[in-house]
């Protein structure tokens, strides 16, 4: 049953090999015009041979018929070669082919047989001749469609060896021989080749699906390399790439181009309560909303968490980069999530343009972070504009930063003095040691500009010693039991080296340990609160006192008062500012008061400016105060004048 089976598939078309199909239509459109061809013109020189000796009917009329068919064929094979088939209708053809093969060969066979009575000896080896040199060169030019070739074989070859087997003429009879020799090698030539061909194209064809794989796979990590896999938008590395790539072309059209950068507002928030899925359910629902704008004049992407990018093409104005960022904001202002959250964000831009504001990727990366920055801070959910005002700063603080590098500690750097008083009994009780900068090319700066600096460039350890030496230096002229006290930065207190280096400044003073006070703030503790611990219990062996400076500000906690146990709290400047218009600021103060009592701390209120904020404060229970009403910070060489004219301002009992 088997065998029967792969005999019969011996002459079908291999209709579930597509590939295979394509590939014998193909064959077979070069080839079967140059058999059409061939038979022809063996067919027009056998009638030649016989003309006038056999009838016209043999030599003329069935001859043109055979041959008109033919050149029909031919042509359709040739307007085949230009024409895509689709897979049904290459099957078609094939099926069609292998059905007309046998019998065009039949045809021509009877043809040939019927001429051979009417030739000589010469004229039938010829009519031989033609029939085994013609089936011959069918067969090479059938190769690819086996079915099509062993039917001809089949039908020629039998009926030829038939036919001249049983004539008399031993030449003849040989050559019947021959043929049938030849047809075998043919058949085993023909089945090998069949078989040649069909492995090339499977393998060909495994071949195109291996560099298919290969492709899909290298579009896959380009895919991964380059779109952010939530929002689909281009990630961060593929809009640095644009960006390189537009500003070469803005670069070479004399065009200009723009950047902006845009973080949400209220993201965090919504993360933080309603979990990452909504977080995440937000994000795309930004990238949907910028992608309506994408297109070929705007690159949007995603580049981390909720900080987004957009590149503006097409040469735009600095009004139409202003009225973008105005528009790109409106865009982003919430609400998100909608029915089940309603999430109120918006998204806060700032924007650079090439070539004002910069003519690098980095520099304009920068300046339109830079504009981002300031947005947030003043203008939330609003677009900025990078400007020359902020180029300015950013020049400004560059210069501060190489100034800082470079700063002479003990020489550029002085101390202010500010004091603090015990307002009941009019006394001074000590002075506040404020650092100052005399910076070259900036005049003079204040802690609040360069400290910030300091720390960033790893510079404030050696600062504050270069500082705390000046500062008990020149205190040294301070009468006692009056105290000197100085601030640490919490960088200071995550620095052993430095701490130990404070501690034998400490020790070679002539400042005794007890009449200083170092004050602290709260970020100090965010850090290592046991490290912190460890080191402040250190300068308390000493006899050091510490002050928790800037209290009920950040992150104030009890937890922190009594872990760390300072023996002195100082009320923030900013309650006092508001002690008149704000009851929360007097509530906060009057329980801090009270909590100093009752855990027996010093408490000291900083940023007095008026005689009415004194009384209050005095009212709700402060003793201690400093700010500009007892004193303004002041060099060391005016505090023993102070000292001599020093007029502690009365209170007077106040209502509150
Ligand atoms: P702070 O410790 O809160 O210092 C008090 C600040 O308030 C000082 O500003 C002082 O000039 C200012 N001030 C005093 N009285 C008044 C007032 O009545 N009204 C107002 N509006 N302000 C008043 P300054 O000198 O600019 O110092 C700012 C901050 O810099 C200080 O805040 C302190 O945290 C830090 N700082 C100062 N000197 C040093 C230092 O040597 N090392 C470290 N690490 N930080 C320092
Ligand atoms: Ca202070
Ligand atoms: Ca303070």
């Amino acid at each position: 049953m088997t065998r029967l089976r792969k005999l019969v598939a011996l002459f079908l078309v291999p209709a579930d090999n597509p590939d295979l199909v394509q590939s014998q239509l193909a064959a077979l459109c070069k080839q079967l015009p140059l058999l059409y061809l061939l038979l022809t013109m063996n067919a027009a020189l056998l009638a030649i041979t016989h003309m006038g000796s056999a009838p016209p009917v043999l030599t003329i009329y069935l001859p043109v018929s055979l041959s008109l068919l033919c050149l029909v064929r031919a042509a359709h094979w040739v307007r085949q070669a230009s024409e895509p088939a689709s897979n049904e209708e290459a099957v078609r053809l094939l099926r069609l082919t292998i059905r007309l093969t046998p019998v065009m060969g039949v045809g021509f066979a009877a043809w040939a047989c019927s001429l051979y009575p009417y030739g000589d000896a010469y004229a039938r080896c010829h009519v031989a001749f033609y029939m085994a040199i013609t089936v011959i060169s069918c067969i090479f030019c059938l190769i690819h469609l086996r079915g099509a070739a062993l039917l001809l074989t089949i039908a020629v070859v039998v009926p030829f060896s038939l036919f001249f087997g049983f004539s008399q003429n031993p030449a003849i009879q040989a050559m019947v021989i021959n043929l049938i020799l030849v047809t075998f090698g043919m058949i085993y030539m023909l089945q090998r080749n069949y078989a040649d061909f069909a492995d090339l194209v499977n393998s060909r064809r495994e071949l195109f699906e291996r560099q298919a794989e290969t492709q899909r796979l290298s579009d896959e990590n380009f895919q991964i390399a380059n779109i952010d896999s939530l929002t689909q938008l281009p990630n961060r590395r593929r809009f640095l790439a644009e960006l390189d790539l537009q500003l070469a072309a803005a670069s070479q059209q004399g065009a200009r181009l723009a950047v902006a950068l845009i973080d949400l507002d209220g993201f965090k928030g919504v993360n933080d309560m309603h979990g990452h899925a909504a977080g995440d359910r937000l994000l795309t629902e930004v990238g949907d909303r910028l992608r309506a704008i994408a297109g070929p004049a705007i690159s949007v992407a995603r580049l981390g968490g909720d900080e987004f990018g957009v590149i503006l093409k097409g040469n735009p104005s600095p009004a139409t980069v202003a009225a973008f960022g105005h528009d790109l904001c409106a865009r982003l202002r919430g609400p998100y999530l909608r029915p089940e959250i309603d999430a109120e964000v918006c998204g806060s831009a700032g924007l650079a343009a090439y070539p004002d504001d910069g003519e690098t990727a980095s520099a304009l990366f920068e300046r339109a972070d830079y504009a981002l920055y300031s947005a947030k801070e003043t203008r939330s959910g609003e677009a900025v504009i990078f400007s020359p005002t902020h180029e300015a700063v950013i020049r400004r603080s560059s210069q501060i930063d190489q100034a800082m590098r470079h700063a002479d500690l003990a020489g550029e750097f002085w101390m202010a003095y500010q004091p603090f008083v015990e307002v009941g009994s009019h006394r001074v009780l000590g002075f506040e040691a404020l650092a100052r900068w005399a910076c070259p090319g900036q005049g003079q700066l204040g802690p609040d500009v360069f400290i910030p600096v300091a720390e960033r460039l790893r510079r404030i350890g050696p600062l504050t010693e270069a500082l705390l030496a000046r500062a008990l230096r020149e205190a040294a002229v301070l009468p006692a039991p009056l105290r000197i006290a100085f601030n640490l930065s919490a960088r200071d207190l995550a620095a052993p080296e430095t701490m130990a280096a404070i501690r034998g400044i400490i020790a070679t003073s002539s400042v005794a340990p007890s009449r200083i006070d170092l004050e602290i703030n709260e970020t100090a503790m965010l850090r290592d609160f046991g490290q912190v611990e460890e080191t402040l219990g250190l300068l308390r062996q000493m006899g050091v006192r510490i002050t928790l400076d800037d209290f009920g500000t950040g992150f104030s906690s009890l937890s922190h008062v009594h872990r760390l146990k300072p023996d002195k709290i100082k009320i923030d400047r900013s309650f006092v500012a508001e002690i008149h218009a704000s009851h929360a600021a007097r509530d906060i103060v009057r329980t801090v008061v009270d909590l100093c009592s009752t855990l027996r701390l010093d408490c000291v209120v900083e940023g007095v400016e008026t005689e009415a904020q004194s009384r209050v404060l005095t009212a709700l229970g402060c003793r201690v105060m400093q700010g500009y009403l007892f004193g303004r910070p002041m060099h060391a060489a005016a505090m023993a004048r102070y000292l001599a004219d020093a007029k502690v301002p009365e209170p007077r009992a106040a209502a509150i």
